[in-house]
């Protein structure tokens, strides 16, 4: 019977699974839904930076009938992403518990990455995710075309989006290197740490539930039937997988769980917390004479919207590619993706069913507010304004959406994209305690982008690491 088992080999769970095996004495194992590919034998959807949300790796969920992607493979979304790193940023922590403030995680975050640009005080050197800032000679001509037209428009250059300064434009720093996307998988779960006798992964078992002894938590058991048992659970899902878990395990509001016809073991508001940072595609054709568009990620302008509170910055304008050129009438594309990043709505995760094959019912009630509906229009109005500026017009051909003459405010509203970082379904405080216990019951634990207690302004991948690495450190006195 292992030490622990860790159910989701994603961004957090394949994080903890070297971790902790590390130790020879414990034995972990790590259960994943999705095909555990050895380091080297990742397909190219997977591994190419360029390929973003590989159907073929993915959970097919939706919200409101847009599809919602999560990676299904060893290394999780980390390993679909688009390969954005930017850490939180320091006001992103003043609603987490109080041992978690951007001083304490710093050093954690220092010490995840291995990156060879940057101040000494901001940057780790040796860790195992290679982190790289993309320079404006990398971007393509219209992505650097991009961060030149902000600073016009009279933003400052950034430099290093993870230093001292956020607010301004500049290229990306990516966990892709040459190329290849690092997701977990690679990045943590190398060849030589899957050799460990200490370390089991096994691909292809969805987890249904927990088993609980009372109140303790004895082990899972899979959609197929088989159990497994282990002195300890961590649940790594992701924010929609653990609150799923949790739920058909009995863990959740009591009144929910009654009218599915599962017995309560926690009443705990699991899912009532969800957040999302939604997005639209501010879409143009490429000018012919710049239709280059690789690499596809990016570059960026973080900025305040005027509605923006104390010093956070609430608005990402991203420049991506993420769009196929043959959607464009020049058969190149730029997509502005404005997005607002500190919403101040929340919306709810619920089981449709008992079924451990079923989808959750996702609903993150992007711009459930009239304040977020006004900055998210703000931000599609900043990303169109840059582009009409003089040094960015020459390389679009047209506006492809909205059209030209159309209202933003309008169409906003009726097309919220996906910027793909939900949080807070089984958040700190309410549902665990700083470390990822689950209040009220014993051996469980859920360490991974659900129990952030309130979204960052960022994107959230490096955070998850860190987040995992630091629970790690702090839970089992391990050095990293
Ligand atoms: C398309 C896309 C683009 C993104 N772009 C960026 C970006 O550029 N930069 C960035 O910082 N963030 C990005 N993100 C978000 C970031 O990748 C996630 O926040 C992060 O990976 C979440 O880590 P996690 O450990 O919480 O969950 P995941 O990495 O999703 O891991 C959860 C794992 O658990 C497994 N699992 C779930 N349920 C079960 C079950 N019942 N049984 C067994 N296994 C299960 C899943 O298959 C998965 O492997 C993106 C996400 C997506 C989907």
């Amino acid at each position: 019977m292992p030490d622990v088992i860790i159910v989701g080999g994603g961004s957090a769970g394949a994080v903890l699974a070297a971790r902790l095996s590390q130790d020879p004495a414990r034995t972990v194992l790590l259960l994943e839904a999705g095909p555990a590919y050895a380091p080297d034998a990742y397909p190219k959807s997977i591994v190419d930076a360029d390929v973003v949300a590989d159907p073929a790796h993915d959970w097919g969920y939706t919200t409101r009938g847009t599809p919602t992607p999560r990676g299904k493979v060893l290394g999780g979304s980390s390993a679909v992403n688009a390969g954005v790193a930017l850490r939180a940023r320091a006001a992103d922590f003043a609603g987490w518990p109080a041992d978690w403030s951007f001083d304490d995680v710093l050093p954690t975050y220092k010490l995840l990455e291995n990156t060879p640009t940057g101040d000494d005080a901001f940057h780790g050197r040796g860790g195992p995710l290679s982190i790289r800032q993309r320079t404006l000679e990398e971007l393509t001509p219209s992505l650097r075309a991009f961060v030149e037209a902000s600073v016009a428009h009279g933003f400052k250059r950034v430099h290093d989006f993870n230093g001292a300064e956020q607010n301004g434009a500049d290229g990306y720093p990516m966990d892709a290197v040459d190329g290849i996307r690092q997701n977990t998988g690679l990045a943590y779960l190398t060849a030589e740490v899957r050799s460990r006798a200490s370390l089991t992964i096994v691909g292809g078992v969805n987890v249904d539930r927990v088993l609980f002894s009372g109140t303790t938590a004895v082990g899972v058991i899979a959609a197929d039937g088989t159990e497994y048992r282990g002195s300890e659970v961590i649940l790594a899902g992701g924010a929609y997988g653990s609150p799923a878990i949790l739920l058909r395990s009995g863990v959740g509001p009591a009144g929910d769980l009654a009218a599915l016809g599962i017995d309560v073991v926690a009443d705990l508001p699991v899912g009532q917390r969800l957040q999302d940072q939604p997005g639209y595609y501010n879409a143009y054709a490429l000018a012919s004479s710049h239709l280059e568009m690789s690499p596809a990620v990016g570059s960026l302008l973080w900025t305040a919207s005027s509605e923006a509170i104390g010093d956070e910055l609430d608005l990402h304008v991203t420049a991506t590619h993420l769009m196929p050129g043959s959607a464009s009438p020049t058969g190149g594309a730029i997509v502005l993706m404005a997005a607002l990043v500190r919403p101040e709505s929340t919306g709810t995760l619920r089981l449709a069913s008992r079924d451990p094959e079923a989808a959750p019912v996702i609903d993150p009630n992007y711009l459930g507010s009239e304040r977020d509906l006004r900055r998210m229009v703000e931000g599609v109005e900043l990303g169109r304004a840059i582009a009409r500026n003089p040094v960015f017009a020459p390389f679009v051909a047209a506006e492809l959406a909205p059209g030209p003459d159309d209202s933003a405010a309008e169409v906003v509203a009726a097309n919220v994209a996906v910027y793909g970082h939900p949080t807070s379904t089984a958040p700190m405080g309410d549902v665990v305690d700083s470390l990822g216990a689950v209040h009220g019951l014993s051996g469980l634990r859920v360490v991974d982008a659900a129990i952030i207690p309130v979204i960052p302004s960022s994107t959230t991948n490096v955070t998850v690491i860190m987040l995992a690495e630091r629970i790690y450190q702090r839970v089992y006195g391990g050095r990293s």
